[in-house]
């Protein structure tokens, strides 16, 4: 065997074991956690006006992941009376609403505490408790089990994810110990919302986003998790950052599709 066909079965196997995406693929997985939270999903013309969250995607053709917390889907539940407005939407019926779309459902805890102090202070198995309780309202919901977990702020203690990979949970993480294409861009949106965004992404919100996208696009990253969250500020710039990546060629998935095609899972 000569040299040069040597060197293309080298190639031929290198780009197998890259995997299922081809080189050619740029994709994004859009996801939004805290929620569902009616008034930035259907929009309101009240304290935060704006366009619906649903209403963007469905027009830009998008399907996105919804990292639900538990204690939402409860039947009677508008969401936090304080901070939340009422469009006379429960959350329940809010997500029952994101099936009906296309869209995907997955685990934010049952309660959304921070889990590293919640283990210390009430052991592992409350988290455990916790998370597969987040996973069961899903399941009411939904039909299916979530699969996939972002724990609050990405924190969890070592021995609570081993025991939730052995249950078959799939944990979202920032951490530099996973390949970047699996690693979650934080899109900071939290800073961006309130009465005081200082510590907003400069120039936007939109703009931070996009050049954390470069920086990986220089690793040669062509697939993306998003994490943002479910508020009426960041349902407000969606419209011009799906315009602006469907432009750079990127091509919208959930997140199972996402993990199917850039990590090989069925
Ligand atoms: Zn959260």
């Amino acid at each position: 065997m000569g040299m040069r066909s040597s060197k293309v079965i080298i190639l031929l196997a290198l780009l197998l074991a890259a995997g299922v995406a081809s080189s050619t693929d740029k994709l994004i997985a859009l996801t939004f956690d805290d929620g569902p939270r009616p008034y930035v999903l259907f929009g309101s013309k009240g304290e935060h006006p704006g366009p619906g969250l649903v209403n963007v995607l469905d027009s830009n053709g998008v399907k996105a992941t919804f990292f639900v917390v538990g204690w939402r889907l409860t039947p009677k539940t508008w969401g936090e009376r304080r901070a939340e407005e009422n469009v006379g939407i429960t959350c329940l019926d809010a997500a029952e609403q994101l099936v009906r779309h296309g869209f995907e459902l997955e685990d934010h805890t049952y309660s959304h505490v921070e889990l590293r102090s919640a283990e210390r202070k009430k052991g592992e198995q409350w988290v455990l408790g916790d998370v597969n309780r987040g996973a069961e309202a899903i399941r009411a919901v939904t039909g299916t089990a979530p699969r996939y977990l972002r724990p609050p702020d990405w924190i969890i203690p070592d021995d609570a994810r081993h025991d939730l990979e052995r249950q078959g949970y799939q944990l979202l993480t920032i951490s530099s110990e996973n390949p970047i294409a699996l690693r979650d861009i934080n899109s900071l949106d939290y800073l961006c919302a309130g009465r005081n965004p200082s510590g907003c992404p400069k120039p936007s919100l939109t703009g931070g986003v996009l050049k954390q996208i470069e920086q990986r696009e220089k690793h040669g990253v062509y697939t993306h998790i998003l994490a943002f969250h479910e508020l009426s500020t960041t349902a407000a710039v969606m419209p011009e950052l799906i315009t602006e990546l469907k432009a750079r060629g990127y091509r919208f998935v959930t997140l199972s599709e996402y993990m199917r095609l850039v990590a090989g899972k069925k």
